[in-house]
């Protein structure tokens, strides 16, 4: 690679970048602090490492064969995640991580707005608060963003509800649902879901990111209907968030039309590898979930009887209301604590925490900070 030299940076031409990205507030992920000691609760990673023999199935994957191409359509994993969820290869596709399909669901199925083109074909419709990416999404791809409010407990509006009020559009090109919500942490129960799905005109995608922390899942759905797909990652709940993995299931059809956008080696081999053998261990990881999920309900009581208002979580985090000083301030002083949470400074949700739940020993430590704190 040729070095170049950087003289002191000076303004560019405006007409370099295109206007949309001037004004684009790109997504904000939260940190990844290298602090010795800290407590990471921020980012909804799993505290559990993956399975010995994932590790392994990595480390033998290392050596020459690194200088190959990996499978184009993640062929063996679509087979595998097809016998899994008793569907066809031909209804998977897979992603590098599941932020990239729902990118591609945006580019594949929603016109950029302009003259001409009707409001509904460029609506990206989304409930609030929900996964923060869906706006910016639409943003890049100079489509409409139609976010439609939660009830005031986070509770999904009823049909009844949705057709009444106006924000909502049954006809919006793509509609993000993400169940269980983030960052509410609530579960949406399948036959409301159902009921929305069905009354919808345009495309679904249930983002079910957190499913696995879930009493029930939507999967049903996505081979039912040919509009829903149903997008999961291996990210949250199988630990590999580093490797990039995630994948939708829906229609042949619509699975195909994704495909043509797909980058051809969209998934790195290496992830292939450690998605195909977590699949093989599936045992494991349903013990993890059991362990987080005891976690998640003994931090919940443990922190409302600190005086924290608690939701109901069916993830891996829980969205509390702290007691006494401002959440903002909460955020700094478990900081200076070494323990990260998340805080996000949103009108529905600036009086909250998102505390993902990591081991009993972290969850403790938690705890131990908020009672020296209220002391
Ligand atoms: C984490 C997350 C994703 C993205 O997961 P990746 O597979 O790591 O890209 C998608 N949706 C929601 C709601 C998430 O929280």
């Amino acid at each position: 690679m040729t070095q170049t030299t950087r003289t002191k940076s000076r303004p560019l031409p405006r007409l370099w970048i295109r206007p949309l990205l001037r004004r684009l507030d790109p997504y904000v992920p939260g940190e990844q602090p290298k602090i010795r000691g800290l407590i990471k609760l921020n980012t909804n990673e799993n505290p559990y490492p993956p399975s010995g023999r994932v590790l392994a199935a990595i480390k033998a994957a290392t050596d020459g064969r690194l200088r190959l191409y990996p499978n184009p359509t993640a062929q063996a994993l679509r087979e595998k995640l097809a016998r899994l969820h008793r569907c066809k290869p031909e209804n998977i596709i897979v992603g590098n991580g599941s932020d990239e399909l729902l990118a591609m669901a945006v580019r594949c199925f929603v016109e950029p707005a302009s003259r001409g083109v009707q409001r509904v074909q460029a609506l990206v419709q989304f409930f609030a608060p929900s996964y923060s990416l869906y706006p910016v999404l639409a943003q890049i791809h100079g489509a409409v963003a139609n976010p439609v409010p939660l009830d005031p407990d986070f509770a999904l509006p009823g049909l009844p509800e949705l057709k009444r009020g106006k924000q909502y559009n049954f006809n919006a090109a793509l509609t993000f649902i993400t169940t269980p919500n983030a960052p509410s942490g609530r579960g949406y129960r399948t036959g409301q879901l159902q009921e929305i799905c069905q009354a919808q005109r345009g495309l679904v995608v249930l983002d079910e990111a957190y499913v696995d922390f879930a009493d029930e899942n939507a999967l049903s759905l996505s081979l039912k209907y040919p509009h829903v797909l149903v997008a999961r990652t291996f990210s949250k709940a199988y630990s590999l968030c580093f490797q990039r993995v995630g994948y939708l299931v829906g229609h042949a059809e619509l699975i195909s039309v994704l495909d043509k956008i797909r980058d051809s080696y969209n998934v790195n081999g290496l992830g292939q590898v450690a998605a195909l053998a977590t699949l093989d261990e599936l045992a494991y990881y349903r013990a993890n979930f059991r362990r987080i999920i005891a976690t998640r309900e003994q931090t919940s009581s443990q922190l409302s009887e600190l005086g924290f208002q608690v939701l109901p979580s069916q993830t891996n985090f829980i969205l509390a209301r702290p007691p006494i000083d401002s959440a903002k301030n909460w955020l700094r002083k478990l900081r200076n604590r070494k323990i990260l949470v998340r805080w996000f400074d949103q009108p529905s949700i600036r009086d909250y925490l998102r505390i993902t739940v990591g081991t009993p020993q972290e969850a403790q430590a938690l705890v131990k900070a908020v009672k020296t704190e209220l002391s």
